[in-house]
């Protein structure tokens, strides 16, 4: 199954399976992002975020993304002020339109 499932550290159903997360993987890009976001399986992204040592990962994944200059990513950057007053929520419905 690759649907997502229940984040394991605030129970939000936003996390990538075992699976999924290997899936993904395989598929490696996907339309012209670099995917999967570097985040453990069973954790959501906005728990990743809060991790200190996940933080840092993504930023980066974040930034390689943003520079592929996708259509998809151009209308993400698009609603950057979105972006500063809710991150968390912009990065969430960022990545679920890539699923
Ligand atoms: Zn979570």
């Amino acid at each position: 199954m690759n649907e997502p499932v229940a984040c394991i550290r605030c129970g939000r159903k936003a996390a990538f399976s075992e699976e999924g997360l290997a899936d993904a993987r395989a598929k490696g890009i996907r339309d012209g992002v670099p995917f999967p976001p570097p985040i453990p399986a069973g954790v959501c992204v906005r728990c990743a975020f809060k991790d200190p040592e996940l933080q840092e990962p993504l930023r980066q994944w974040m930034k390689d993304t943003m520079s592929w200059g996708d259509q998809r990513i151009a209308e993400f950057l698009q609603s950057a002020r979105d972006i500063a007053a809710k991150p968390l929520d912009a990065i969430d419905r960022f990545i679920d339109s890539l699923r």
